[in-house]
């Protein structure tokens, strides 16, 4: 069946992007002036910190035509991501002894399945209209993910920063630019209302005001994107996160309506993640570390940076004998980065009145 209704083709892409698994589509064709202008004051207040590709690519990220030519329009697709049930997590989160990892990183890197959904969707639009011209996208170049997502009324912008719908925020955002004449959707009403749940929860503070986050307090940003020491005042609001956090996500309310993942199976957590404590994750060789995480997201930090994170969470922890034989194992790692964050963790432990057994102080 073709179709030469741009109005037919808009209600055809919802049914066709539900049957690929997305759990909604929205079109736009955004303006992307105001959001250029604050990008660039948060980035000159320096709430960026080291992510300096932010700062970078102005021109492209204010012109999706830029970016790919001849793009006149944006399809924005939301991808649930959710591979279990809150109480889950949050049993998983209060349990000092584990690692917490965002439930986004769990299961295997999202960007290649986004990809290909994208491009099954492209391939489904061109057999009901023709040839257009498109390209997929998802976190993978400099493109205004959420405020283009928020435009078309995917959703709208949490006071968190990210993306909310009625049915939460835990999903991946695509896009397809292309050259479709589609008529543009209306952006929705915002509903945080109020509240300010996730403001109040960040263990670090780094939402600043409503909409605002300072990335250098994010937890997100200090176990995944930063790449020296974590700044010591920092490291003791971490807990147990050594990958990502999600606690503004967690406490939000419509996140009681979240929609599990449809591709279940993409995303089911790791055994070894969800089930391996804190000192056994440390135990891990580079090799290790490699193979185990061939395949997921966490994989990019590098097993230095992974040592790191282990160690703040292992100095958050209780000083019991599994913790204090990790941290005595990697107290002259040859990495510098490594060696002080164990250090800082041993003295945490010493300081909570215990001492490790004379074996595990060599
Ligand atoms: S926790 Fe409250 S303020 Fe924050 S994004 Fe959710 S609804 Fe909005």
């Amino acid at each position: 069946m073709t179709c030469s209704d741009p109005v037919a083709l808009r209600s055809l892409l919802t049914r066709e992007a539900a049957d690929l698994g997305f759990s909604a589509l929205s079109v736009s064709r955004p303006q992307l002036a105001q959001a250029s202008a604050q990008l660039a004051r948060w980035v000159a207040a320096g709430h960026h910190g080291e992510m300096d590709y932010l700062a970078k690519n102005t021109a492209l990220r204010a012109d999706p035509a830029q970016l790919w030519p001849g793009t006149t329009c944006l399809i924005s697709v939301s991808l649930p991501y959710l591979p279990q049930s809150l109480l889950h997590m949050e049993a998983n989160l209060a349990n000092p002894a584990r690692g917490y990892v965002a439930r986004y990183a769990l299961g295997q890197d999202y960007h290649r399945l986004m990809r290909r959904r994208l491009e099954a969707l492209a391939q489904r639009t061109s057999l009901l209209w023709g040839p257009f011209s498109y390209r997929p996208f998802s976190d993978s170049a400099p493109l205004f993910e959420v405020e283009i997502a928020a435009q078309g009324g995917l959703g709208w912008r949490g006071k968190h920063t990210l993306l909310l719908q009625r049915q939460g925020s835990f999903f991946f955002l695509g896009e397809l630019c292309c050259d479709l004449p589609l008529p543009a959707d209306s952006p929705v009403t915002a509903h945080c209302g109020r509240c300010q749940a996730c403001l109040d929860i960040c263990p670090t503070a780094a939402i600043i005001a409503p909409y605002e986050l300072d990335a250098r307090r994010c937890i997100a940003y200090l176990t995944i994107e930063h790449f020296g020491p974590i700044p010591e005042p920092l490291r003791p609001l971490m807990g147990n996160r050594i990958y990502g956090c999600d606690d503004c996500q967690l406490v939000c309310p419509w996140n009681r309506f979240a929609s599990p993942a449809v591709s279940a199976l993409a995303f089911a957590p790791r055994k070894t993640l969800q089930e391996d404590a804190l000192a056994q994750l440390m135990t891990w060789t580079s090799a290790d570390f490699s193979e185990r995480l061939a395949g997921s997201p966490i994989r990019r930090l590098g097993h230095e940076r992974w040592l790191r994170n282990l160690a703040v969470a292992l100095g958050n922890g209780p000083p019991t004998a599994a913790a204090w034989s990790a941290l005595a194992h990697h107290r002259e790692h040859s990495s510098a980065l490594v060696r002080e964050h164990v250090n800082w963790a041993w003295q945490r432990l010493l300081l909570s009145g215990n001492s490790p057994s004379p074996n595990e102080s060599e």
